[in-house]
């Protein structure tokens, strides 16, 4: 298990290392450096660097529907080209508004060329025809408030997609200065309480790793300290008066000591601070761990003690994660979160994706509700491809959607971490049912078994 962790950790430092300084940078080349690909976990499949022409489905040896997510404003009065084995070529918007080409085969693929045209002439070319029964459904998609067209690749093993360089500057044109988290979100929510801090994302990375080490101590503190009263041995002794001797003339009370339980801990010997202090607590760890100094040399010691107390508080406390987790959706299911604000869920990972400079982005759903989460460059003590994971971050401004219209929050500069701890054992039993219905008291810090 040490190897393990000692593995994650180190996983956990590259990733933050790099978090705040690449992360951006990443999720910026996924979406916002692109010109003409909208930020999209779809997108996650396709490379395509800014200032590229070209977008190359990541595609598996099976075949697949390749789903390339493409904003209107840089495509529209350009012509895409498509060299693909699809068998069909969809160009969707919204739930419903779907148009399908069907594609003849070739060797070495087809190559089919669309051009979308909106504005006063809207029409529709596919390989340079209109056809007169997609019309009212183009001028549809032209008119609606959808900011992005989609097109799927049916059937597709392999494509490349080649954009006009007027894409590009037309793209360009079109997107809007990113907001900095200092300046907040336009209609942001109040702040949930027990999420510290706020829409502070300015990542300064002025954090030292003592006031890490600090934070993460404080956390684990709160979980669970030594009760002072009793020094954790959960009994107090105290004097109790049995009853009078007579010396004489006076009447001397008569004490025996007695061993009694510990009121202030109940006899557990540990104190756990409030649901409030604690999410509190976690709050400002999170923004610590976002925020460290990472030239510091100290760094990577401060970021594997954060990584133990992860595993052994809050993974390992099933009170503390539940907590976490109930606070955690709270937050990501706001119409808008305030950027920056801490989140820690339980989360099951439903995809991996291929590493885009040498970082990794996991799209999770939060432990009971269908929310999904795309995780930014996370930690983990393993190639997770599937499984509960604990999840934290900050939340961003920007929050997508799949092909089928479900929101995707996206969660930046945290961790995933999985316990490295077998499989029977509570924290993954838990998600083979709808959840405990007799919860095991917490251990002392290590991982509960289920009864
Ligand atoms: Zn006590």
């Amino acid at each position: 298990m040490d190897r393990i962790c000692r593995w994650g950790f180190a996983r956990l430092l590259s990733g933050l290392v790099a978090g705040a300084i690449i992360l951006p940078a990443v999720m910026a080349r996924v979406a916002e450096a692109h010109e003409v690909l909208a930020l999209h976990a779809s997108n996650l499949r396709w490379h395509a660097p800014a200032k590229s022409l070209t977008a190359t489905f990541l595609g598996k040896d099976e075949k697949e529907t390749a789903v390339l997510v493409l904003k209107k404003a840089a495509v529209f009065g350009t012509e895409v080209s498509i060299q693909s084995d699809a068998s069909a070529i969809t160009i969707v918007s919204g739930d419903s508004l779907r148009i399908a080409f069907p594609v003849d085969p070739a060797p070495d693929g087809a190559v089919s060329k669309v051009k979308m045209t909106g504005g006063d002439q809207p029409a529709l070319l596919f390989n340079e025809k209109e056809r007169a029964r997609d019309r009212g459904k183009w001028i549809e998609l032209v008119e609606s408030k959808e900011k992005n067209v989609t097109i799927e690749l049916a059937n597709a093993s392999f494509a490349t997609v080649t954009f006009e360089a007027k894409a590009l500057d037309q793209g360009l044109d079109a997107t809007p200065p990113t907001p900095t988290a200092a300046q907040g979100a336009p209609g942001a929510v109040a702040r949930t309480p027990g999420a510290s801090g706020g829409a502070d994302t300015e990542l300064l990375h002025t954090v030292t790793p003592a006031q890490l080490r600090a934070a993460s101590d404080a956390f684990a503190n709160g979980v669970s300290r030594t009760c002072p009263h009793c020094s954790g041995s959960g009994k107090v002794t105290v004097s109790v008066q049995t009853g009078t001797r007579q010396e004489g003339r006076l009447t001397r009370p008569l004490y025996t000591d007695e061993t009694r339980q510990c009121d202030r801990c109940r006899g557990t010997g540990h104190l756990r601070a409030s649901d409030e202090v604690l999410n509190r607590l976690a709050g400002t760890f999170l923004k610590s761990l976002s925020s460290l100094k990472q030239d510091d040399p100290k760094s990577q010691d401060a970021i594997s003690d954060a990584y133990k107390m992860i595993t052994a508080s809050m993974v390992g406390d099933f009170k503390t994660w539940t907590l976490l987790t109930e606070n955690g959706r709270s937050i990501l299911s706001q119409r808008t979160p305030v950027p920056g604000t801490p989140v820690i869920a339980k989360a099951l990972i439903k995809q991996s994706y291929p590493k885009q400079n040498g970082k990794r982005l996991y799209l999770v759903e939060i432990g009971g509700t269908d929310k999904l989460v795309l995780v930014s460059d996370p930690v983990s003590a393993d190639e997770l491809q599937s499984g509960p994971a604990l999840i934290g971050g900050l939340v961003e401004s920007a929050e997508r959607q799949t092909a089928d219209r479900r929101a995707i929050a996206i969660v930046s500069q945290g961790f995933l971490v999985a316990p490295p701890i077998e499989k029977g054992w509570y924290w993954w039993w838990w998600w083979r049912t709808d959840g405990p219905a007799d919860p095991p008291a917490r251990n002392g810090g290590g991982f509960a078994r289920p009864n």
